[in-house]
């Protein structure tokens, strides 16, 4: 794609970045075809070709204004146009610099601010979010139905085994997962022990990414600095991975090493933490697992973040298998289901047609259980569905 980015812009790395992207798209359209929103709206301009054009316009210097900033807005960020793209168009990076400069050029109204000023502060601080998720559960028997549906029930944490083996990961604890879903981690704890590994928790905080989708890119930085501190001395110590039990914040862990290519002091330590961050299912995939399943019944849903941003599309329904689980056929599942972080709360109205989608899917062939990889994934699909829905670790352990 031809692009003409004043000479300004492109002269800064941002601009260099999405020059370089904008000409790596040949407008060939293939991506259009497995985006939730085009799938949804018919409309050019919310599907990933749309949006680069949106993009592309704003940074040569057009007028903007609130239609541009809601067809960014209703993307999910979801990255199915980047697994399927040919031409390898970082589209995630483009949209994360486009929104920067739109939620800078675009006032946006006052509810709206507030609504999003809210997420800020409490989703990425856990005793925060621990408090007002205590809250909703408190008054969840006086709430009307659609908004009990929200309000996760408790989940208790059974059994974190101490560190008793030479080889050792250490396991993000994150945001919301440690109050939404505390035994996530402790169950990954327990499956590696008894294969002779040991994991250590590590609660520094949220990964980045409430702020990096919502347009705060020097708020997400500042998480990642701090996630960096907290690890860099227990990497140093030996331990071999930092894994992240929900895809989504592995997805942006990854990311550390390019979002901090420009800062002197963290780049080497993010790029080594960013290339030793693992999914679970990356460790578990080399072990020889029990058969727990025992032919229990259950539909995966395969988070966007696990499939389009850690590329791990159908390793842990393979671990499932091996583990003795019957893997039912789930329609559309490259299908994004709505969670996508904030988005089921700012945009309601699409996260809830996705969800429903998804559920039809899932519930298709009648599983006993719904699994996942992702907290995100996991609460919002809850919200919708009669069935349990866990984490796959959760079954594994
Ligand atoms: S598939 Fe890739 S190259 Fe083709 S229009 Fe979409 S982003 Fe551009
Ligand atoms: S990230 Fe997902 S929703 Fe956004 S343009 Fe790409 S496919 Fe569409």
């Amino acid at each position: 794609m031809q692009t003409k980015l004043p000479e300004t812009y492109r002269q800064t790395p941002q601009g260099e970045e999405a020059e370089a992207i904008l000409r790596s798209c040949v407008h060939c359209g293939f991506c259009t075809a497995v985006c939730p929103t085009y799938q949804l709206l018919g409309d050019e301009l919310d599907s990933p070709r749309g949006r680069i054009y949106l993009i592309k316009s704003l940074l040569e210097g057009e007028a903007v204004g609130a239609q541009t900033q809601q067809h960014l807005d209703r993307c999910l960020t979801c990255r199915a146009c980047e697994t399927a793209c040919p031409s390898g168009v970082q589209y995630a990076r483009l949209a994360d610099i486009g929104r920067h400069v739109v939620e800078q050029r675009v006032p946006r109204p006052l509810r709206v601010r507030w609504l999003r000023g809210a997420l800020r502060l409490v989703l990425p601080h856990t005793r925060r979010f621990a408090l007002m998720l205590g809250l909703g559960r408190w008054a969840r028997p006086l709430l009307p139905a659609a908004l009990k549906r929200r309000v996760p029930v408790p989940h208790r944490q059974r059994g974190w085994p101490p560190p008793r083996h030479a080889r050792r990961v250490l396991i993000h604890a994150g945001c919301v997962q440690p109050a939404l879903a505390p035994d996530i981690d402790a169950a990954l704890a327990r499956v590696l022990d008894r294969h002779g590994i040991s994991a250590v928790p590590v609660a520094s905080g949220c990964c980045g990414a409430v702020h990096q989708h919502l347009a705060a890119p020097d708020a997400a930085l500042a998480n990642i600095r701090t996630n960096i501190d907290a690890w860099w001395p227990l990497i140093e110590q030996g331990a071999e991975a930092i894994v992240e039990t929900s895809s989504a914040c592995g997805a942006m862990v990854r990311e550390y090493g390019h979002l901090m290519r420009h800062d002197p002091v963290y780049a080497s330590k993010a790029e080594r933490i960013a290339a030793q961050c693992r999914d679970p299912a990356e460790l578990l995939a080399g072990l020889n697992l029990e058969d727990v399943g025992r032919g229990r019944r259950i539909a995966f849903h395969a988070p966007c973040s696990l499939q389009n941003g850690l590329r791990l599309e159908s390793l842990v329904e393979r671990i499932l298998r091996q583990s003795g689980f019957e893997l039912l056929p789930v329609a559309e599942s490259t299908m994004c289901c709505g969670a996508a972080g904030t988005y089921s709360i700012l945009q309601p109205e699409l996260s809830a047609r996705l969800q429903e989608r998804k559920l039809t899917a899932l519930e298709q062939h009648h599983p006993e259980v719904i699994a996942t990889a992702n907290i995100g994934c996991l609460t919002h699909l809850q919200g919708g569905s009669a069935l349990p829905v866990s984490h796959w670790l959760e079954l594994l352990a």
